[in-house]
């Protein structure tokens, strides 16, 4: 059993004292890659760096739409090459979020078109944050994925990161050549329209994540979480789909794979 955990943040603060600890004990539990994803000037470099010498650590780049309003010219050069490293598998965290607006919605779009040209300039998919902007999201999005695959053929344009939209909006997203993931919400107990596309999305189309430290699975609500806890939604997905554990974590690995461009090595895994 392999489980890829496509979105977590293990720079993240609440990872200062163990990080590397919380990384080994998700590997021996099965998890044996992670996409390590940064969201601003310091977590970008940090990805990259915890990434160095780490089998199963995938680092990601971006600038998070609450951040825009403080993302400069500078910011953004320094983005586009630390997303030029071969090591580097996605632009992202990056998206749109309209439920706090702590940036302003132009600004938010401005920073999110120079991310995504960025983007297209190295051929790496885009990890993707929306909030109460699943809709605003597609008009930056669907030109963008048409872009990729004229120029990138065959390259998985990006992932809906925790997608908290319904289904119409998921299947939207899934025509132009997006990847959905599920996270741990998908276990609480109002989250039904999560559930939903955990059942009625092509297999094809979804990958698991945990966003650690934040949304932690319903039976350690309050608490940190981590990527060791992404088995939480791989199960959630099974009982949704009426299919065993073990084929979600193959199909949603060899998706996030697709993604992410990645290779897991075979018996890197414990579990
Ligand atoms: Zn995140």
């Amino acid at each position: 059993m392999t489980l890829f955990d496509t979105h977590c943040h293990l720079t993240d603060e609440a990872f200062a004292h163990d990080a590397a600890e919380v990384f080994e004990r998700a590997r021996a539990a099965g998890v044996a890659a992670m996409a390590i994803c940064g969201y601003d000037a310091a977590s970008n470099p940090a990805a990259v760096a915890f990434a160095q010498g780490r089998e199963g650590a995938h680092p990601t780049v971006g600038f998070h739409p609450h951040e825009a309003k403080t993302v400069t010219a500078a910011m953004l050069a320094e983005l586009d090459a630390l997303a030029g490293l071969p090591e580097v598998v996605a632009v992202g965290e990056i998206g749109l979020d309209f439920y706090r607006d702590h940036s302003g919605p132009a600004e938010q779009r401005r920073v999110l078109d120079a991310q995504l040209e960025i983007a297209l300039r190295h051929g790496k998919p885009v990890s993707f944050h929306s909030r109460a902007a699943e809709d605003a999201a597609a008009e930056h999005l669907e030109p963008f994925a048409r872009e990729m695959a004229r120029r990138w053929p065959g390259r998985v344009p990006g992932v809906m990161h925790c997608f908290q939209g319904n289904l119409a909006q998921a299947r939207r997203y899934v025509t132009e050549g997006f990847l959905v993931s599920i996270a741990c919400p998908v276990t609480y107990p109002k989250n039904e329209t999560n559930r939903t596309l955990a059942r009625e999305l092509p297999a094809e189309s979804l990958v698991i994540e945990t966003d650690s430290p934040y949304l932690p699975p319903q039976r350690l609500r309050g608490r940190r979480n981590e990527p060791a806890n992404v088995k939480a939604a791989a199960q959630a997905i099974a009982e949704a789909r009426g299919i065993s554990f073990e084929d979600v974590a193959t199909l949603t690995t060899r998706n996030a794979e697709r993604l992410y461009r990645v290779a897991i090595r075979a018996g890197v895994h414990a579990a």
